[in-house]
């Protein structure tokens, strides 16, 4: 598993919800535990704890994780100011990222540091919102990575391949100005393609 790069690269895996990003990050991550590399994954805390988690994909499979409520807390870890899942991750060969465009920006320095002091750096996330527009970061980071993987899902209406990710509060589709926190709304997500990905006006 040696990587193509003299040294340290990023790779960034996008697409809608469901294509297979946490799936394709863990099949990546399994790959580089199993060539005994030191890895260590990162993942947006929910909550307010720093804690041991996992990244879980939709079809069950699971990896070590840890989750953070900022970039300055995965430097906070790098630098070795708290516990690590193993010793191993300290210096790491692999560097994964889950649900990407959920980080502040400064997770683009962070990755670009990271891959010039030589590490693989895996990161997954949408590439667009609910509203098909770039999400956050993730342009930024499609730009600088020396391998992108964009991934497609299944459309629910039509079973072609779904880019889009559609936002449903109430069974309808969301607005473009909908907030992207409803408190005490139904939502739900699903795959879509760009003739069936709706945003009201
Ligand atoms: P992502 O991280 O991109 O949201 P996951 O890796 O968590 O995706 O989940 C991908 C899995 O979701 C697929 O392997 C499949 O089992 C399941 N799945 C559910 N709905 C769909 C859909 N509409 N299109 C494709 N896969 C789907």
């Amino acid at each position: 598993l040696r990587s193509p790069y003299h040294g340290g690269h990023l790779e960034v895996i996008v697409g809608p919800m469901f294509s297979g990003k946490s799936e394709e990050l863990i099949r990546r991550v399994t790959r580089a535990v199993i060539a005994r590399q030191r890895v260590v994954v990162f993942k947006p805390a929910i909550d307010d704890r720093y804690h041991a988690t996992h990244v879980a994909s939709h079809s069950g499979r699971i990896v070590e994780a840890l989750a953070v409520r900022s970039t300055e807390d995965v430097r906070a870890y790098l630098r070795g100011e708290r516990p690590l899942l193993s010793e191993a991750a300290a210096s790491p060969d692999v560097v994964g990222f889950d649900e990407a465009q959920f980080f502040d920006a400064d997770l683009v320095p962070l990755a670009l540091e990271l891959a010039s002091s030589g590490a693989r750096v895996v990161l997954a996330g949408l590439d667009l919102d609910f509203r098909g527009e770039p999400f956050g970061l993730m342009p930024d980071l499609l730009a600088r990575a020396e391998s992108v993987e964009k991934l497609t899902a299944v459309c629910v209406v039509c079973g072609a391949p779904a880019t889009r990710t559609q936002r449903l509060i109430g069974g309808q589709p969301a607005r473009y100005d909908d907030p992207v926190v409803l408190v005490g709304a139904h939502e739900s997500y699903e795959a879509r393609c760009r003739v069936h990905h709706e945003v009201r006006r």
